[in-house]
């Protein structure tokens, strides 16, 4: 509860201001006094009473124009007006409602029902208040929620060692990129880079140099890639990159210049055959729309691809096989 609400008494007649005054003040209330809202605008906006005591008795159209005016604005649309009828005329009371009003007392006033009513309507706007302070705080926190959820679910499809998509993406993605092409009759590419004797590479320099090769690896085959292409670590040493929109031939100039990217990083490794640095090997394989990989799914294609690798690393590796 306020401590010493803020009431205002907006009636044209001094002996209502007199009859309440002191009995209110004395119950807690701190009473103002207007005749009307004329020159009382600021105050009103940036010094709002906690709740309104609005006589009816002051001409209706003036008594319409100040509950028009009160609802108009941000400052005071809230506040609780409490119409002040004569005690016999109901109708008047009503129509106080109807513009606004949230309840009505009659003149000549019992002084219990005046704090009665004052004090249920302020613990009323008070509930509102807290209402509309807590939706605001769930609101708030919907939205980091939100954020928090989407960042989780990157996390959850990014490689926690090179930061590229994981798996589990890789999956979704071409999954998704396989139901799109075949819908719309598009080619695209699929590539598996595989590191040359990479075991060798770990015996050699030990697993966390081996580490770093992968990190240094997997962003330069990032930067090679085009924004619209997807790279994925889809196990130890294997990255896969999905190149929509990419016939073979496409494929196979990125696929050269991803071998060629790693060669240029000129990792030492004494135990890549007689090469001496790090390499990779890739095996191609690109969807053909209307063609028998319509009925085989990107499943086949993942198989062709790897076959490809397969016969990289069997015919000396550092090379590119298609499908
Ligand atoms: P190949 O040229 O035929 O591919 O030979 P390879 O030794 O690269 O292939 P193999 O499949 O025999 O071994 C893959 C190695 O990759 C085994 C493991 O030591 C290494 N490897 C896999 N995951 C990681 C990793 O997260 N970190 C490191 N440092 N090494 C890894
Ligand atoms: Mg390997
Ligand atoms: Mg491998």
């Amino acid at each position: 509860m306020i401590a010493r609400p803020r009431v205002l008494l907006i009636d044209n007649q001094k002996s209502v201001w007199e009859y309440l005054k002191e009995p209110l003040e004395a119950e807690g209330y701190d009473l103002f006094n207007a005749k009307s809202i004329d020159g009382f605008h600021n105050e009103l906006l940036f010094n709002p009473p906690d709740i309104i005591l609005l006589s009816l008795t002051v001409p209706e159209s003036a008594s319409n124009e100040i509950l028009a005016y009160l609802k108009s604005h941000e400052n005071t649309e809230k506040i609780p007006v409490i119409a002040v009828i004569n005690r016999n005329n109901i109708e008047e009371g009503i129509k106080g409602l109807e513009a606004g009003a949230v309840d009505y007392i009659g003149k000549p006033f019992y002084l219990r029902e005046v704090v009665a009513k004052l004090r249920i309507h302020l613990r009323l706007r008070e509930y509102e208040e807290k209402l509309i302070r807590k939706n605001q705080e769930l609101e708030k926190y919907s939205a980091i929620l939100l954020e928090f959820n989407a960042k989780l679910e990157e996390l959850a499809r990014r490689d926690e060692l090179t930061q590229i998509w994981n798996r589990r993406a890789f999956n979704e993605q071409i999954a998704q990129l396989n139901n799109y092409s075949q819908r719309y009759a598009r080619p695209y590419s699929i590539l598996i880079i595989d590191l040359d004797h990479f075991k060798k590479y770990n015996d050699l320099y030990g697993h966390q140099a081996g580490d770093f090769v992968l990190k240094t690896v997997a962003e330069s085959i990032e930067k090679t890639c085009r924004l619209t292409d997807f790279v994925a670590r889809y196990g130890g040493e294997e990255i896969m990159v999905l190149l929509p929109e990419t016939g073979e031939e496409e494929a196979v100039k990125i696929a050269e210049r991803i071998i060629d990217s790693v060669r240029k990083l000129n990792i030492k490794h004494e135990n890549n055959d007689n090469i001496g640095i790090i390499t990779v090997s890739i095996g191609l394989a690109t969807y053909l729309p209307g063609s028998q990989d319509d009925e085989e799914g990107w499943e086949k294609l993942l198989k062709r691809a790897d076959d490809a690798l397969y016969r990289a690393k069997e015919t000396g590796r550092n090379r590119l096989c298609r499908q």
